[in-house]
């Protein structure tokens, strides 16, 4: 910082500076009048002062002033001695590694302390982060990144679509081993809470997943390492809201829907228990709760097959996946037989998996309009919504029709 910034911009010096003029002047000549000629110079200085400031732009002069009180440390990169990188010396400020500092010098300085981290800075790769010393050097610290094999996206991959199907049911094996976890790959219970609806035909649905309860702002997490393929906002989803797809490592797929916000988009990677959004209710949800499912080659089976929700673990690590598992009438708990039997029985309500149609309400709406409009009657909209007949209408409710 030179001199006339300080002068210039701190008046007390500024102040300095004019008496000892003035004090010149009185020597030079001695019959003139101090304080005529003091207010005459302060109104000259200051004129000078405020042209030379406001003759640049505004904002550059306000970053000189800033510029004048930033204290100019030399923070040092400190690189494990084993490393073949040398150290050097690093100007934080203007961010330019200055390789004329002796390294030699630098290497002493160091030699014998071991900093201590404090801080850590995150940079443009998540899986990378720079870690503050106590003694003003820093590091790069490479965090565990997920291997993940360069066909998870690019075979069937698809970002516009929730569900994609690989290959035909029928094609499947009866049965397929899948190794859920090994020692690089881990995994995470997406959000440890209470199961509120199972896999099931609910309401006259299949409901392919598991509701877990939640409040809306509670963390969510990935469950295995992989790559994001779906990131919809509920415009786009339908009934699942804002929804998040991972293609995993291990060759499924989890859903999470309902979220009131994500983090994450499609060709992110992942790894097991980072935070990929934020529980809520939208799409087609009555409440907070994370919807999630977990999917093989595009087929539902029941999550609670894999993980033990209850005590946030996995049930084993390899996981034996069975033909019958992806029927909705087919859950945990059941035996074997059980499974495959009633993985055979026709669904409870076929015509309610895609048949079921909403209406909203709207301003000057009565239940037998609606019933006119869709061609069906009072009673029947009653008992498709739960509701007596003399149930007020709210705009914007939603009504089952059909
Ligand atoms: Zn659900």
């Amino acid at each position: 910082m030179s001199i006339f910034k300080v002068l210039a911009i701190f008046p007390p010096l500024l102040a300095c500076q004019i008496d000892i003029f003035l004090y010149l002047c009185t020597l030079i000549f001695p019959k003139t009048d101090p304080y005529s000629m003091k207010k005459i110079l302060a109104l000259v200085a200051c004129l000078l002062l405020c042209s030379s400031a406001f003759s640049q732009e505004k904002s550059l002069f306000f970053k000189r002033i800033k510029e004048a009180f930033v204290v100019h440390d030399t923070i040092y990169i400190y690189v494990d001695p084993s490393a073949t990188d040398t150290l050097q010396q690093f100007d934080h400020d203007d961010a330019v590694i200055d390789n004329e500092e002796d390294e030699n010098e630098n290497e002493q300085e160091f030699a014998g302390s071991i900093p201590t981290p404090f801080d850590t800075l995150d940079t443009e790769d998540k899986f990378q982060k720079v870690i503050i010393f106590d003694n003003g050097t820093w590091a790069y610290y490479n965090l565990d990144k997920p291997e993940i094999p360069d066909s998870l996206s690019t075979d069937f991959w698809d970002t516009k679509v929730i569900h994609v199907r690989g290959v035909d049911l029928n094609s499947l094996p009866d049965q397929i081993d899948i190794p859920l976890v090994d020692s690089t790959h881990g995994y995470c219970i997406p959000h440890p809470g209470p199961i509120t609806s199972g896999f099931k035909y609910r309401r006259r649905h299949a409901h392919r997943g598991i509701d877990i309860g939640l409040n809306t702002g509670d963390a969510v997490y990935a469950a295995f390492d992989g790559v994001v393929r779906v990131n919809m906002t509920t415009r786009y989803s339908g009934g699942y809201g804002n929804v998040i797809v991972i293609r995993h490592v291990n060759g499924l797929e989890t859903y999470y829907g309902h979220l009131s916000k994500y983090i994450v988009k499609s060709g992110d990677i992942v790894k097991a228990g980072e935070l990929i959004g934020y529980g809520g209710s939208t799409g087609r949800s009555s409440g907070p709760h994370l919807h999630f499912e977990t999917r093989y080659m595009g087929y539902a089976f029941d999550p609670e097959r894999i993980f033990d929700f209850r005590s946030g673990t996995l049930r084993d690590e390899v996981f034996t996946l069975k033909k019958h598992y992806f029927n909705v009438n087919s859950h945990y708990g059941m035996s074997d037989q059980q499974s495959a039997k009633a993985s055979k029985n026709p669904p409870k309500s076929p015509s309610g998996v895609s048949g079921a149609v909403y209406y909203k309400v709207k301003s000057g709406d009565t239940l037998s309009k609606i019933a006119k409009r869709h061609g069906t009657t009072v009673q029947k909209l009653c008992q498709l919504n739960g509701i007596k007949d003399s149930k007020a209408l709210q705009i914007g409710m939603r009504l089952r029709v059909k």
